[in-house]
This record gives structure tokens, C-alpha cells and sequence, in this order.
């Protein structure tokens, strides 16, 4: 009996010591931050300048640097008939469709473009199996430039930039990984076309190379039309026509 009253005595002398050492560790610690100037007060405002500034940036487009007025000249020497708003237009289509695709979960919308459907499908498949759903809402292009142009190997490539802004987010069952449903995201991508003006100068076309929708043999897309192993229709590379052959943030 005295032995129990002993240790219960024992136990709360301990809980009542830790209460006082907790108490003068909290006074201690708000009169620190008060000497510094922190109070539960300055930091709200600071968590509302925070958001505030993220919200204005959420409205302000990213800037984008081109080299149109650079590139066009030389660009016309090789193509005269090109025309920078049509290839804004396609990048546009393209970025669309891309995004399209990757909300539906769905490769198929982006089966005219043979040289971007493998990367693209290769997303989708990696989300259904990891559960990620992706959300693109109210698509708003600002801005276009042309960034760089290359011509070698029987293949002349013209990169586009452009500025973008949308709702946007990124979540599975457990977790949203990325939310912009109440202001905007705004984002920068580089799409580049390729047009094929020599084919017999192409190398190992390795940057043509694509793999079947239904089997996943190699191609190159290079004049095929059918796969040559289950015979599946597949959308070959334009000859003389720009292409959309990659994407990507930046
Ligand atoms: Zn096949």
C-alpha cells in the first residue's frame, strides 16, 4: 500500500514537473518571437502576402523568348511558302489535343501524330497504373515565337514556343499532387515539327523510329503505312509536310 502510494506520488511529481517545463518553455518561446517581432498575428499576414503573391503570378503570363524576326528569313529561304501563324495554329491544335488525350486517358486523340502517340501513351499508361488523373479546364494561349530552326540530314526541324494558362490538377485517390482549381496555372511549352525534305539523307531515322499501337514492334514510320508484323493501319510520317514530332514543359 505505501509502496503504491510511494510511485503514484512518483508519477504525478513527474506529470506536474513536465507541465511547468512545458509552461515556461511556451512563455519562453513566445517572448523570443515577440522580441523578434513574430506574433500569431504576423504570421497570418504573412501566409495571406504569401498567397497573394501566387495568386498574382497566376494571372501574369510567362514570358516567353523567341527569335521569330531571327529565324523567319532563314526559314523563308528554304521554305517561301511558310507562314508562322499556321504553325502557331498547329502547335495549338497540337498542345490541345495532347492535353485532350492525357485527361481521357485515351491515346487515340492523338493518333495523328505518330511521332509524339508513343511518349503520350507511355503517360497514360503510367497513370492508370499509379491511379493519377489528370484535369485541363479553360485553355488560353497568350503568346507564340518562334525559338530555333535546323536543317541537316534531310530534316528540317522549327521549334515554337508559346505561353498557356489553365486550370489544372493532378491527383490520385490518396493525394492531390498539384492544384491550381482556384487560380490558373500558367506554363511554357516547346513544341517542335519536323518536315522532311530528303529522305534518302535521313540516317537510322532513329528520331522516326515509333513503335505499333497493337503490338509494339518497332517502325519507321518512314513510308509505312501497316505494321509489318500484325498488319495494324498506321498513320505514317508526311512527307514534305511539318510534323509535330515533340513536346515539352519548360
Ligand atoms: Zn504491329
Amino acid at each position: 500500500m505505501k509502496f503504491l502510494a510511494i510511485l503514484l506520488g512518483t508519477i504525478l511529481g513527474i506529470i506536474v514537473f513536465l507541465a511547468l517545463l512545458a509552461l515556461v518553455g511556451y512563455f519562453y518561446l513566445r517572448s523570443k518571437l515577440k522580441s523578434l517581432g513574430i506574433t500569431a498575428n504576423s504570421l497570418r499576414d504573412l501566409k495571406r502576402e504569401s498567397d497573394r503573391i501566387r495568386q498574382q503570378d497566376s494571372t501574369r503570363a510567362k514570358s516567353i523568348s523567341g527569335m521569330t524576326s531571327l529565324m523567319l528569313p532563314s526559314i523563308r529561304e528554304d521554305f517561301p511558302e511558310f507562314n508562322e501563324q499556321e504553325m502557331y495554329a498547329m502547335t495549338e491544335e497540337g498542345l490541345r489535343k495532347i492535353f485532350s488525350a492525357l485527361e481521357a486517358q485515351d491515346s487515340t486523340l492523338v493518333k495523328e501524330y505518330p511521332l509524339v502517340r508513343d511518349s503520350v501513351a507511355k503517360i497514360i499508361e503510367d497513370y492508370k497504373d499509379s491511379g493519377w488523373q489528370e484535369k485541363y479546364d479553360d485553355i488560353h494561349f497568350h503568346k507564340f515565337a518562334i525559338y530555333q530552326y535546323q536543317k541537316k540530314e534531310g530534316i528540317a526541324t522549327v521549334t515554337i514556343s508559346t505561353s498557356v494558362e489553365y486550370y489544372y490538377q493532378k491527383k490520385n485517390q490518396t493525394k492531390v499532387q498539384e492544384d491550381y482549381t482556384n487560380y490558373k496555372k500558367q506554363a511554357r511549352y516547346q513544341v517542335k515539327f519536323i518536315y522532311i525534305y530528303d529522305e534518302k539523307k535521313v540516317g537510322d531515322a532513329k528520331s522516326l523510329a515509333i513503335n505499333c499501337p497493337n503490338c509494339g514492334a518497332p517502325i519507321t514510320v518512314l513510308g509505312h503505312k501497316y505494321c509489318d508484323y500484325c498488319g495494324t493501319a498506321v498513320k505514317e510520317v508526311n512527307l514534305k509536310a511539318w510534323e509535330l514530332s515533340s513536346y515539352q514543359e519548360f
